[in-house]
């Protein structure tokens, strides 16, 4: 649009932000995008990527025993906590690299700062102004504590990224994804854990088999998990740190790690400035097609706390590029998102709960099968997978699956393709297996359960 400087200013080069700006390009559009921290966001920096590495760091002390039974003798094992981190730090500057060039290569201006709205069509940054018919505000969401005493001494997710010391103690405070994974990895790394958890059984809103699996197998592995537990204040010691507990109890620990979720990052917008609404939960208010109140202003991601997830944000950055510089209308579609707790074992989920598919249907079968994977039976491990369908009665469709177990994340990407077609159960069992394998329990459910 001639007049203004861009077609669309993007704030934050995060995951959603960096695939509407190349999109919008890839259109035709003249984009900018503005970020003040390294280029991809959480899930490049600070979320999925490093954990993800760090997860695969922390099997191996599960592998080495394992192999064992196999056969296997695994000499003197020592695990370098600085050598991870260089490791994993080289793999994010790759990846920073990479979405650099990216957006270059799509013709993306790339500004480095903090931008703040000074009215609906003009974004500043280090005192200049750029002019712009649409801005998109992708600037995600950070990691929120509770105000206790002594929680200055805590730390989040962030930090457990950069830590100079790998701690031998950690107390994670949470039920959440964030807090179950970071259990997993610095358990799974060596270090004695504890996990705390306010209510009676973590990760709300998961299949409650999934939570009651996922909590036997931590527990099984070692991991002091409490429910019902909260942390009432914080204190540095001459032992480390301590943590008083409702009850009484004193935890002391190396590192206390929150993890009690996340609040969409609006701070220092200009959002006032441009009149942009926000919701009570502190996101940006935005309708079906991401726009907000103001008609030139769209927001995507984590910064609208709809689902917080990767694949959304950027699934919602493509069908923002379409809305805008496409002539294609489209609204991001939030049905059936399949999700995963990297937590150790897995949980993979797609569809409804069985709680909420009861709520839904008037009759609703559930199928189910709990079993110890071929592998362990050589192994000796107890690690039970757990694998579960949830079937509309009156129309057959599979309305929830969900695993717990190795691999659960990749086999439910699978059955989350057959669920979003609408598939029925007979459908599932009309499907061969692979033989032997895990997922072959996804079409071999034969009984409902009681
Ligand atoms: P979540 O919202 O998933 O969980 C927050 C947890 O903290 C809940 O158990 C909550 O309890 C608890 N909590 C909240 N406030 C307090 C408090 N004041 N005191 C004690 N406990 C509290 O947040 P996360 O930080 O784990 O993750 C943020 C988001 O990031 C997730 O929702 C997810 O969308 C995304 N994410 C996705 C991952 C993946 O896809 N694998 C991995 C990591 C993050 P209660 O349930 O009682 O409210």
């Amino acid at each position: 649009m001639p007049g203004y400087d861009f077609d669309l200013f993007v704030i934050g080069a995060g995951s959603g932000g960096v695939r509407a700006s190349r999109m919008s390009a890839g259109y035709g559009a003249r984009v900018a995008i503005a970020e003040e921290r390294d280029l991809g966001g959480t899930c490049v920096n600070l979320g999925c990527i490093p954990k993800k590495l760090f997860v695969y760091a922390s099997h191996y002390q599960e592998d080495f025993e394992d192999a064992r039974g196999f056969g296997w003798s695994v000499g003197t094992r020592s695990f370098d906590w600085p050598t991870l981190l260089e490791n994993k730090n080289r793999e994010i500057a790759r990846l920073n690299e990479i979405y650099r060039s990216l957006l270059d290569d799509q013709g993306v201006r790339r500004i480095e700062g903090h931008a703040r709205l000074l009215d609906p069509h003009t974004v500043e940054i280090a005192d200049q102004p750029f002019t712009t018919e649409h801005i998109l505000i992708a600037t995600g969401s950070w990691p929120s504590l509770p105000e206790i005493p002594g929680i200055e001494h805590a730390i989040t997710s962030n930090e457990a990224f950069h830590l100079k010391q790998f701690p031998e103690r950690v107390l994670i405070v949470g039920g959440g994804y964030i807090a179950a994974e970071f259990a997993g990895i610095f358990h799974g790394l060596g270090a004695r854990t504890t996990q705390l958890y306010r209510g009676p059984l973590f990760l709300r809103g998961f299949d409650d088999d999934m939570r009651a699996g996922l909590a036997d197998e931590m527990r099984r592995k070692g991991i002091d998990l409490r429910f019902d537990a909260s942390v009432t204040q914080i204190e540095r010691s001459d032992t480390g740190l301590v943590a008083t507990l409702e009850d009484g109890d004193r935890l002391y620990a190396d590192q206390i790690l929150y993890a009690t979720g996340r609040r969409p990052l609006t701070a220092d917008l200009g959002l006032e400035a441009a009149g942009v609404e926000l919701r009570d939960d502190g996101a940006i208010a935005v309708d079906a097609f991401s726009r907000s109140n103001i008609p030139s202003i769209w927001a995507i991601g984590d910064v609208t706390d709809r689902i917080n997830l990767t694949p959304v944000a950027i699934h919602e950055g493509m069908a923002l590029a379409a809305t805008l510089f496409d002539e294609r209308p489209t609204e991001p579609d939030h049905a059936d998102v399949p999700c995963a707790v990297f937590s150790q074992p897995a949980i993979g989920s797609v569809g409804l709960t069985e709680a909420e598919a009861r709520a839904a249907y008037d009759e609703i079968d559930v199928f189910r099968s709990r079993f110890r994977a071929l592998k362990h039976t050589l192994t000796g491990q107890e690690e039970r997978t757990v694998i579960k369908l949830l079937v509309d009665r009156k129309s057959d469709r599979v309305v929830g699956a969900h695993m717990l177990g190795p691999e659960a994340a990749e086999i439910v990407q699978g059955v989350a393709i057959a669920i979003k077609c609408g598939a029925t159960k007979a459908q599932f069992d009309a499907t061969i297996g692979i033989h032997p394998t895990a997922a072959e329990e996804f079409v071999t459910l034969r009984e409902p359960v009681g």
